[in-house]
């Protein structure tokens, strides 16, 4: 499941393009959004890829931690959910108690 960051709608993982406003889910997906906001914040030195418990092969995979510049893009390649990805990104912070 994908949910656009511009109209909330939510679309199919296999949708590129959101069906409510047109945007461009590759960029304007929440959790693209979401991933360049981590990505832009130097407090954040890695980021983890929390993946639901009932989720699928593919993603129960790719769960983990990662570096700003290995982190995969969601929905996971290959994913087979039967709702679709509902994976989602955590941010860890370099300087938790400043
Ligand atoms: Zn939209
Ligand atoms: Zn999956």
């Amino acid at each position: 499941m994908r949910t656009c960051s511009l109209c909330h709608g939510q679309s199919a993982d296999t949708e590129t393009i959101c069906p409510h406003c047109g945007a461009d889910l590759v960029t304007f997906s929440t959790t693209a959004v979401a991933l360049a906001r981590y990505r832009a914040n130097p407090r954040v030195e890695q980021i983890r890829l929390i993946v639901p418990y009932h989720a699928c092969a593919a993603c129960r995979a790719a769960e983990g931690t990662y570096t700003k510049a290995d982190v995969p893009s969601l929905p996971i390649a290959g994913c087979s959910c039967e709702n679709g990805c509902t994976c989602n990104y955590e941010p860890m912070l370099n300087d938790i108690y400043p």
